[in-house]
């Protein structure tokens, strides 16, 4: 029997559970036997290691967190731990490994094909869907939930009071959640990081711009994404600056881990459960060092590397839709 190994690795994301029940049924399926590693690459090193048949992940896949444990492993970077990774791999008689994670595992997961011959497949599990080849990744449907749930919820009493509120989202490198999430939620504006390359934000445009909503609209809430690292010290240190130094009442809150728990939403477990499936099938095809992704409803294989080199760009179109046409302040071109 073809023996299969399976590991979760770096932030953990809503829907690897599902993922991972998804290759262990699709390997059983196809008569293999998975071992799964613990605790991500750190298992490999250390030979944590169980086997898993399909009664073990059978009613996983609506619980986010993952069962077979995640962890950042720095010392996987170097060589020794490559050539050890791939002892372990070959003295288990493993010949194909899945890695569900994000571009960093993704890093791993090619350093450790310079030193093992056998095949490596990706799944793409993160929330901050940020890598390149597929039109998602595990764990951005409910982290996006999440953020709109919660927008909502600040709305309430945003309105009753007529304040600013700043809410802080994951995706320091990659503002889909931002983008996606104030979209949902109609917030009046993001500050996200591919749009602090162009611009970045500062405190006098974002008071004049509250201001104009104020003039436009009349009193009213006013709720802004932040993705986070993108203003030193975060929602906190912004809003006490608004406080401070222009008399604006506001108010900041941060959802932070609260984006990857619960449970994931119908979009992520079928997309988990499509990817760990189309993972399987590739190690099938014999395919090696690409990521199980996809592209307008197609399953698709991307070359690992890719997936961090190259970038998909934010939605244009909700971007300007959010800018240009829910934007309040901006003018209507037509008159
Ligand atoms: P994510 O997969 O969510 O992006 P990390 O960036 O923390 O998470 O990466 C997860 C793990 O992948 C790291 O702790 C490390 O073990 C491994 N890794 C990341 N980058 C590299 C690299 N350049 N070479 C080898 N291993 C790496």
């Amino acid at each position: 029997k073809q023996r299969i190994g399976v590991l979760t690795s770096g932030g953990d994301a809503p829907g690897m559970n599902a993922a991972l029940r998804a290759v262990v049924l699709a390997a059983e399926h196809y008569g293999m036997e998975v071992m799964a590693f613990r605790h991500g690459y750190e298992g490999l090193l250390n030979n944590e290691h169980v086997p898993l048949k399909s009664a073990d992940v059978l009613h996983v896949l609506q619980y986010s967190g993952t069962i077979i444990k995640s962890a950042r492993c720095p010392r996987f970077k170097e060589v020794e731990s490559a050539q050890l990774a791939a002892n372990n791999l070959d003295s288990l008689g493993i010949s194909a490994l899945v890695v569900i994670g994000g571009d960093g595992s993704f890093r791993g997961a090619h350093h450790l094909s310079q030193y093992w011959k056998g095949q490596i497949i990706g799944v793409p599990g993160t929330i901050d869907n940020d890598l390149y080849g597929t039109d998602a990744t595990i764990g951005y449907s409910t982290a996006v939930a999440i953020a709109m749930d919660a927008l909502d919820k600040i709305r309430d009493t945003a309105d009753a009071m007529d304040r600013v509120f700043i809410v802080e989202v994951m995706g320091r490198h990659a503002g889909f959640i931002g983008l996606k999430s104030a979209m949902a939620a109609g917030a009046e504006r993001m500050i996200l990081p591919e749009l602090q390359k162009d611009k970045p934000l500062t405190i006098a445009a974002l008071v004049k711009h509250i201001k104009r909503v104020e003039e436009v609209r009349g009193a009213g809430s006013y709720v802004m994404v932040l993705s986070e690292h993108q203003w030193p010290g975060g929602a906190v240190a912004l809003s006490e600056q608004l406080e401070a130094e222009y008399n604006m009442p506001c108010r900041p809150c941060l959802l932070g881990h609260i984006q990857r728990g619960g449970p994931p939403t119908p979009s992520d477990r079928v997309l988990a459960s499509e990817l760990g499936v189309h993972a399987v099938e590739l190690i099938l095809q014999g395919k090696t060092e690409v990521m199980a992704g996809i592209k307008a409803g197609e399953m698709v294989e991307v070359p690992l590397v890719d997936t961090w080199t190259k970038k998909n760009p934010l939605d244009a179109n909700l971007l300007r839709i959010q800018h240009e046409i829910f934007n309040p302040v901006k003018k209507s071109t037509r008159s």
